[in-house]
């Protein structure tokens, strides 16, 4: 960023769990974490048009102790050594139905709200309205509109209650990620 300038840098945000890899229930099993390949192509494509990449995930089986904040990390290591592309990784162990008392909380991280988004925004400096999230759920849109974000709906099939809301109309839908990069490399060309 400039001195005093305009933050310039922009960020695709990217769900984990049925956006890059298949989604599998509160799985840190990384035997079975397969990255297709098109998940692969697609990173690379968005990095040649210059966004950071960075993944926010909601990780509320911490929270309902299915698994530790331990396991996680290794899931996240395991994520940014598999995928050179990605620029950063958060995740959030909170829900408010936890049993981890630690990590019972209302916080600000778990999407739908934008917290994450928020932290990266300082972090990297982003201009949020040149940036995307792309998810298979509307609390990733919710997310992505709550910061400022485009957003890109990925209509897999993984929503189930499509509850309604100012914040989760996407701004485009896409059946893959794939077609999600066709739409940010198509925009304002
Ligand atoms: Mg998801
Ligand atoms: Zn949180």
């Amino acid at each position: 960023m400039a001195l005093g300038g305009k933050p310039t840098e922009k960020a695709v945000f990217l769900d984990k769990d049925g956006t890059l890899v298949e989604n599998i229930p509160y799985n840190v099993d990384l035997n079975k974490v397969k990255v297709p390949d098109s998940t692969r192509e697609a990173l690379r494509a968005l990095k040649g048009l210059g966004f950071k990449l960075i993944v926010v995930s909601n990780q509320g089986g911490i929270a309902l102790g299915y698994f530790t904040i331990q396991e996680m990390e290794k899931v996240r290591e395991w994520f940014m050594e598999k995928l050179k592309s990605l620029d950063d990784f958060y995740f959030c162990p909170h829900k408010t139905s936890g049993k981890v008392k630690k990590f019972v909380k209302d916080c600000a991280c778990r999407k739908p709200k934008p917290g994450m988004i928020l932290e990266a925004r300082e972090k990297y400096q982003l201009d949020l309205k040149n940036s995307w999230v792309i998810g298979d759920v509307l609390d990733d849109v919710e997310a992505g509109k709550r910061a400022g974000c485009r957003t890109i709906f990925l209509d897999a099939g993984n929503e189930r209650e499509w509850r309604k809301g100012k914040f989760r109309q996407p701004d485009y839908k896409a059946k893959n990620l794939t077609k999600a990069v066709e739409i940010i490399s198509n925009f304002r060309r």
